[in-house]
């Protein structure tokens, strides 16, 4: 039998009413949610995120304040704008767009931003109470991950609390963005969460962890790294990964760069074709997993959809209601 493909997009449109209905709650009290962007220099991703946001809130109905400066300006000034954003009650949830320039702090900047604001959980005391398993804002892409495990679990008669609990989760990848949030997430849903550090991988000791997990969570951000021989029968597989590789005419090789020849066969990549993939080598876990997030279409659909429900209860919060 196939893997069911967990379909992101219907997910992310189901979401989507859900808070539409909420939002129109909150407009009936008069409060407008609002996002804004904090934007230094010219970075290419930075700027590309700044437009994907404004879009986005557009199409939800929400405010938006877009902060773009040049990188001359100066750390305490941005930390000034910061605090204006704060003020702003039709700011709700105020998102920094990183990489900021060599002397614009991380942290500084990070810091100063109202927890209560700090919808996609940067912030060190958020980062805290996820850490504690109290309520906070959960980044959005680790949420998206748990969401549409949950989903899936009801999807297939079960209750989510008891999808959880027990489980065997194995997280490959350990950032701060979506390794480590998302195995908190899941050990604070009374799993038993295993987080795979590269160095692990390096070791050769990837499958190890992942041969024995009901669920892989994999956000490593390297295309193909988990392919059938590193799952179990009937695992579950969600794939946060998103890469853009070159797929070599000749041997099918993905490559990260049209401007080298291909890493296995040499020939040249000048007429490649680009494609969009994830972490996990999907053709081949197809036949094996019980159910599988593609890419695209899986945890990047559901992704806005979490940080528009952080945003709702961080107006909720800004409103006092
Ligand atoms: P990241 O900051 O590059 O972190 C990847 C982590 O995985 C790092 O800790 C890295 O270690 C580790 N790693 C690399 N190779 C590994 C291996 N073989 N075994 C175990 N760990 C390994 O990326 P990220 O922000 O966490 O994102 C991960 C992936 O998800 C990327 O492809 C990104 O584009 C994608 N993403 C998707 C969404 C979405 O909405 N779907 C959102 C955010 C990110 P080192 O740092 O030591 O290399």
């Amino acid at each position: 039998m196939g893997a069911k493909i967990i379909d992101g997009k219907a997910i992310a449109d189901e979401i989507r009413g859900e808070l539409l209905a909420e939002l129109e709650e909150l407009k009936g009290k008069g409060v407008q949610p609002g996002i804004a962007t904090l934007l230094v220099g010219e970075n290419f991703g930075a700027k590309m995120y700044q437009g994907a946001v404004e879009k986005f809130c557009g199409e939800m109905g929400f405010a938006y304040r877009e902060e773009t400066h040049p990188d001359t300006v100066s750390e305490a000034d941005i930390i000034k704008i910061v605090e204006s954003l704060n003020a702003d009650p039709n700011v709700s949830g105020i998102l920094p767009l990183r990489p900021f320039p060599e002397h614009i702090s991380d942290s500084a900047v990070i810091n100063s931003i109202s927890v209560n604001k700090d919808i996609d959980c940067f912030h060190p005391f958020n980062m805290g109470k996820l850490a504690l398993g109290e309520p906070t804002f959960p980044p959005a892409t680790p949420a998206a991950c748990v969401e549409l495990m949950e989903r899936y679990f009801t999807s297939e008669g079960i209750d989510p609390t008891d999808g959880f609990e027990g489980a065997e989760i194995c997280v490959v990848g350990h950032s701060n963005i979506v390794g480590k949030p998302v195995s908190f997430l899941c050990l604070n849903r009374n799993a038993s969460t295993t987080t795979v550090h590269v160095f692990t991988s390096m070791k050769g000791n990837l499958e190890k962890h992942t041969t024995v997990a009901d669920y892989v969570i994999v956000a490593a951000g390297v295309p193909n790294l988990l392919n059938a021989g590193q799952v179990k029968e009937g695992a579950v597989v969600i794939d946060v990964g998103i890469n853009r590789v070159f797929v070599c005419p000749q041997c099918s090789t993905f490559n990260r760069a049209k401007k080298d020849p291909c890493r296995k066969c040499g020939a040249d990549l000048a007429e490649a074709a680009g494609k969009t993939v994830g972490d996990a080598n999907f053709d081949e876990l197809v036949g094996k997993v019980k159910a599988i997030t593609p890419v695209p279409g899986g945890v990047g659909s559901v992704t806005n959809m979490m940080l528009a429900r952080n945003t709702l209860r961080a107006a909720r919060i800004t409103a006092g209601l």
